[in-house]
């Protein structure tokens, strides 16, 4: 049984190395696979990539595994295999879970090779995963993202990109797989700040839209006349037209954003802008919103779903 098993991982291996040879030689890490990560480690899968996963939640590394994929018993262990290794993580914290400590990604890290983080993090974060990953002589890129879970899946997401401009270069090809518009944005930290600007933007839009629908519908409107009244003018956008009927019904809509994710990045938001000695009136007040229908139990549902607390 044993020698059944060392054969098959065998076999698998040189079917890695195969698709290596087939994408440039390149092997691909890939740590954090949830809504996001999954949906952009199976576009690399699709595109020949030789991939070595890990998720904490193991069973979301099944369906890569099966395409072919490598299952690693640690982040460490991706990095090791891997030529450059991306994370898609939830947080800072989860970002630092899986660098930090003796089984993290930084302790594989070689020299030369490529730590890629897509995750949602502060400035901070970035700044010491690019420390780290210059320590061990190796080159840090991060590239969080905007687009959710159905772009993750065609591979349309738009990335900002910040930091070593050689792993930019050589991850290219790679995020040409995942993203349709990307961008090189200088400096480590400068994409953390794109895309908190941009997800407050999002986080104050939906709000809004929310609260003229709670309006609308309490002073006897149409609600779909309020829809088409919206999308008939410069406020027109897909995610009005994506959410509104969820909003409308005050329904549940299929997560593609958690809630607390867009939470996160309000915090971020406001943090930075702290620091950066900039008032975010508007947004501190969307923050207390979130964080009412984070207390709520909201958390793992779409962020569609801060409508129940403005609605009530
Ligand atoms: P998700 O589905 O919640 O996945 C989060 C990932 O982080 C999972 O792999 C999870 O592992 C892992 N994780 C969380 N805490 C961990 C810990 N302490 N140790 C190890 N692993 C941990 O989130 P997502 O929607 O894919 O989002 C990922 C990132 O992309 C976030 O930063 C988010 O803000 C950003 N983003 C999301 C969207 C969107 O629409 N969803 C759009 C743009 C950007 P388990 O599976 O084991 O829980």
């Amino acid at each position: 049984m044993f020698e059944t098993q060392y054969n098959e991982e065998m076999e698998a291996e040189a079917r890695r190395t195969e698709a290596a040879q087939a994408a440039g030689n390149m092997r691909v890490g890939f740590v954090g696979l949830g809504i996001m990560g999954g949906a952009m480690a199976n576009n690399l899968q699709k595109a020949g990539y030789a991939l070595t996963v890990w998720n904490r939640d193991l069973s979301k590394t099944d369906q890569l595994v099966a395409g072919g994929a490598g299952r690693a018993a640690s982040p460490r262990e991706v990095a090791e295999k891997s030529d450059m290794v991306i994370s898609m993580m939830a947080d800072p914290a989860a970002v630092a879970a899986v660098r930090d400590g003796e089984q993290g990604i930084i302790a594989g890290l070689r020299p030369g090779s490529g730590y890629l983080d897509m995750s949602t993090v502060d400035t901070e974060t970035t700044l010491a995963s690019a420390q780290y990953a210059h320590q061990c002589s190796a080159l840090f890129l991060e590239a969080p993202v905007a687009g959710s879970r159905k772009p993750a899946e065609d591979g349309t997401l738009t990335i900002m990109a910040a930091g070593d401009r050689a792993l930019y270069d050589k991850a290219l090809p790679l995020l040409e797989k995942m993203g349709k518009k990307i961008l090189y944005l200088g400096e480590a930290g400068s994409a953390a700040r794109m895309k908190l600007a941009n997800n407050l933007v999002m986080g104050g839009m939906l709000t809004a839209f929310c609260e003229g629908m709670a309006l609308a519908i309490k002073t006897g409107l149409d609600p779909v006349q309020f829809l088409d009244v919206l999308d008939s003018g410069a406020m027109s956008n897909p995610m009005f037209r994506m959410k509104g009927a969820a909003v409308v019904e005050n329904a549940e809509f299929p997560v593609a954003f958690p809630l607390k994710h867009m939470q996160k990045d309000l915090r971020l938001a406001l943090q930075l802008a702290e620091k950066a000695g900039q008032p975010l009136f508007a947004t501190a007040t969307v923050n207390e919103l979130f964080k009412k229908a984070l207390a709520a139990g909201l958390g793992e549902v779409d962020f569609a779903a801060v409508n129940r607390v403005i609605r009530g």
